[in-house]
């Protein structure tokens, strides 16, 4: 029987998210890119692995300047990476959650 871990990507330009079932073997870390064609942004975007990280609990760390583990260093530098920031897509995914 193969295991799927549900893993959840974020779009690095307006934080909407994708839910990606994966099997064990083939595990991505947190912070890998993906290309995936974005509903919202209605063009191909840099999705980021986030996995099971929250998005709030990072940006509260962040702010206020909490010692990151890892796995939330590495998220953060695949935004950058991508031209973004934790503000910006934590600011838009706020938005997006209210619209719906
Ligand atoms: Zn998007």
């Amino acid at each position: 029987m193969r295991s799927f871990i549900i893993t959840e990507l974020i779009c690095s330009s307006c934080g909407s998210r994708f839910q990606l079932p994966r099997t064990l073997p083939k595990q991505k870390p947190i912070g890998h890119v993906k290309d995936l064609w974005c509903p919202t942004c209605y063009e191909v975007t840099k999705y980021i692995e986030i996995g099971n990280l929250s998005l709030t609990h990072l940006k509260y760390k962040y702010d206020n300047g909490l010692e990151l583990c890892p796995r939330e260093e590495r998220f953060l530098q695949a935004l950058s990476q991508c031209s973004s920031s934790i503000d910006t897509i934590y600011d838009k995914e706020q938005v997006l959650h209210k619209k719906l």
